[in-house]
């Protein structure tokens, strides 16, 4: 079934801006803040009461395996000599903090990268790391608190990265040569987005462990365009769970002073055919309502993807790079995935300048920061506010 919570933009309005939709959440603000703050004022002063034992790594690891919920989830552990910092995982949640320098010392232990808990933080002795009882109990605590949240909080649980084209498709050639990689040769879109994409698809994984990352190809193959929305379509997904979809291009224009960006969505007047008729034959009638909605909620959800990652674009390579805005066509791709789904051309294939962008070390990093960030921003606006929609 569809849920809509009361943050849904089911109606046909004008697209709100993105800050309109935590604030329409305000009571799950207080509620999140209010449990920070207890715990903030009172965990010290627990811990603080009781007498400090301490366990080891292999023992600390065995107890986090009884936290209530955690039964047949992976529990690991990374350690950051450099940093001192530690990360556990307990199935998709993870917990982080930094070693305090001495016993007794209390520090914070931020769950899920969202939820800040204090606790007294684990040390080293004799080179190896001693983890405190009050500490492994907040630790237990906050895995606690958010498996029982599973249900009920909205997050994106996978992105799709889509590198277009590949193997006999090239996509757009540049029509001169360039100076790539220490060669005279001409751009081809495919080589160039499958790299930008790859880096994406790197940064997203270090950034979100817990959510699965997927790309379309990783190679210099060809999957059909129906195969590229199959792939995405057919990510099972819990109730509470969304995905996104993101495709990478690159420009071609006859003129070769054409450069700079665009990402494109799919116009809301498009219609598609969103929901499986066959799971909702009971409610035939209502179907066509549920896709409009449904499709209302994905366009408003991609544009602000969209406008996202423009920003982050203008952000990142500077204003001397033409942004050339957020457009609306009818992609294949972006059509037939049921999800929020944008398109980006990352410049102009003839254009030296991003030329230069495209294929050297330097403009690579910004154009895959530039897309993490953009990403980011809007995952970040989606899971505050408890997302806009939920599908199943
Ligand atoms: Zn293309």
């Amino acid at each position: 079934m569809i849920k809509h919570d009361h943050t849904s933009h089911n109606k046909k309005t004008n697209t709100p801006p993105p800050s309109a939709c935590p604030i329409n959440q305000p009571e799950r603000y207080v509620k999140k803040y209010l449990r920070t703050i207890i715990l903030l004022i009172f965990l010290p002063l627990i811990t603080a009461a009781l007498p400090l034992s301490a366990l080891t790594l292999d023992e600390t690891l065995a107890a986090l395996e009884t936290t209530r919920g955690a039964e047949g989830r992976r529990v690991e552990f990374r350690w950051d000599p450099f940093f001192q910092s530690g990360l556990f995982f307990l199935g998709d949640h993870y917990a982080s903090f930094f070693a305090a320098a001495a016993p007794e010392e209390s520090g914070f232990l931020l769950l899920d990268g969202r939820d800040i808990f204090t606790a007294h933080l684990p040390y080293t002795e004799n080179g190896a790391l001693i983890f405190p009882d009050t500490f492994i109990a907040s630790l237990k605590d906050a895995f606690a608190l958010s498996i029982d949240e599973e249900a009920t909080r909205l997050r994106i649980a996978a992105i799709i990265i889509d590198p277009g084209h590949g193997g006999k498709d090239p996509g757009a050639v540049s029509a001169g040569e360039f100076m790539i990689n220490g060669k005279s040769q001409k751009a081809v879109e495919k080589d160039i987005v499958l790299e930008v994409s790859k880096r994406l698809s790197d940064v997203l994984k270090k950034a979100w462990p817990g959510k699965r990352i997927l790309m379309t190809r990783d190679g210099d193959t060809f999957p059909s365009l129906a195969e590229r929305t199959t792939i995405a379509n057919s990510v099972p997904l819990r109730d509470n769970e969304a995905i996104i979809y993101i495709s990478i291009h690159a420009n071609k224009a006859f003129n070769h002073n054409t450069r700079g960006y665009e990402v494109w969505y799919l116009p809301s007047d498009f219609r598609r055919e969103l929901l499986d008729p066959s799971k909702y034959a009971d409610s035939a009638d209502i179907l066509p309502i549920l896709n409009d909605m449904l499709q209302e909620e994905f366009t408003t959800e991609s544009i602000l993807m969209g406008n996202s990652i423009l920003k982050a674009f203008g952000e990142t390579l500077g204003q001397s790079v033409p942004n050339r805005g957020l457009k609306a066509q009818d992609w294949y791709v972006v059509r037939n995935s049921r999800m929020p789904a944008v398109l980006v051309e990352l410049g102009f294939l003839d254009n030296k300048d991003d030329i230069a962008l495209m294929t050297t070390e330097n403009g690579l990093q910004k154009f895959t920061e530039a897309l993490y960030k953009g990403i980011a921003e809007f995952i970040g606006v989606f899971e505050r506010s408890g997302g806009f929609t939920a599908v199943r």
